[in-house]
């Protein structure tokens, strides 16, 4: 995995949102952006296929994002790129009353990817020190050991051949307003506005110092995360997918060795 990536937190820094750009370029036209992008969604298909052959290593990809923050757009164009026969998308909501019984991992462990397989969570057990947090669902000593938790759970899952990268797709508070608007004013986007998510925008600041401790805290070597200026599009799309190819390709992998001899089989 590249080691200098430019949006990955590195581990054990104390990350600080407000010095993160929110709608970088990268120094490239769109043009050049998403040229990049379709080659690299090119490559994203033959490692997909490869991991699946290979059967040996699941990726798991961690999104998480304010409300508007194009999760739901990130994963219909990047992950756009894998075949669906070897790709689960799983989103996390409110836990219901059986999973409240259970630990905040319980729900999730049994959606992690078998090997050969990615998942991707739309929502994650990180709500369970964001919302959790911010909304006061449980008492701070609960939800306070809870990143460890979170980074023992993700140690276990990427000792046992899952690589893991988790993205914070990062906005403004304004570009919010101006997407939430937009979904009121287009009566095909109607249907995603909610009227609750204003309650949680008005808790912004809360939910940024929720983020920060969370991606401070459980950004690790073996489950890094990665913050992605979200508000251009394109650059989204790019950013996310270079990390991807990266994760990939670092993995070394091999299609299968057949155990028969192709050249001695003729098909009658
Ligand atoms: P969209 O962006 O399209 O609205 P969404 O991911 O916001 O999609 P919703 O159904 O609107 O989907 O929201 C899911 C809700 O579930 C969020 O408000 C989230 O905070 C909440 N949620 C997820 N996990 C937990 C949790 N562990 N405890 C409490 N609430 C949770
Ligand atoms: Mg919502």
């Amino acid at each position: 995995m590249a080691k200098h990536d430019p949006c990955r937190v590195v581990p054990g820094t104390k990350v600080r949102l407000k010095d993160f750009k929110t709608d970088d370029d990268g120094g490239l036209s769109k043009a050049d952006g998403e040229r990049e992008f379709a080659g690299l969604c090119e490559r994203l298909t033959d490692l997909q296929e490869l991991l699946y052959a290979e059967g040996k290593h699941a990726l798991l990809i961690v999104l998480q994002a304010m409300d508007a923050g194009g999760k739901d757009s990130t994963i219909r164009n990047v992950c756009g790129a894998f075949n669906p026969q070897g790709c689960k998308v799983v989103g996390f909501k409110a836990p219901n009353d059986v999973e409240l019984r259970h630990d905040f991992l319980w729900r999730v462990h049994e959606n992690t990817p078998r090997l050969g397989y990615i998942g991707v969570f739309n929502r994650s057990h990180y709500e369970d020190v964001l919302v959790v947090r911010v909304k006061d669902l449980l008492p701070e000593k609960r939800w306070r050991a809870r990143y460890e938790h979170i980074n023992a759970f993700e140690k276990i899952l990427h000792d046992e051949g899952t690589t893991i990268v988790k993205f914070f797709l990062h906005i403004s508070k304004e570009y919010q307003r101006d997407r939430l608007q937009r979904r009121l004013e287009k009566r095909d986007k109607l249907w995603k506005f909610d009227p609750a998510d204003l309650t949680e925008r008005a808790r912004w600041d809360d939910y940024h110092a929720a983020y920060e401790e969370a991606l401070s805290r459980c950004s690790t070597e073996h489950a890094p995360w990665y913050i992605i200026p979200a508000e251009r599009h394109w650059h989204r799309n790019l950013a996310v997918a270079r990390v991807l190819v990266d994760a990939l390709e670092s993995l070394n992998m091999k299609f299968p060795k057949a155990d028969f001899n192709p050249d001695e089989i003729v098909i009658p």
